[in-house]
């Protein structure tokens, strides 16, 4: 199972779910839809407590 975490794209507001393995400083992630670097939010974290409840669950 992959332990993925949401991102929200400041431009277009769409979320993507990125590997949390791919997630690291340095690293910048770049929003499928238009391009613009996505930033982590706190609805993101969130999203993300619950993937790893999931995953440590599984
Ligand atoms: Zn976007």
């Amino acid at each position: 199972m992959e332990l993925t975490i949401d991102y929200e794209c400041p431009q277009c507001k769409k979320d993507s779910h990125q590997r949390f393995a791919d997630i690291s400083p340095g690293k910048m992630r770049k929003c499928a839809h238009c391009g613009a670097t996505v930033v982590l939010t706190i609805k993101g974290l969130r999203g993300f407590e619950r993937a790893l409840e999931d995953y440590c669950r599984a």
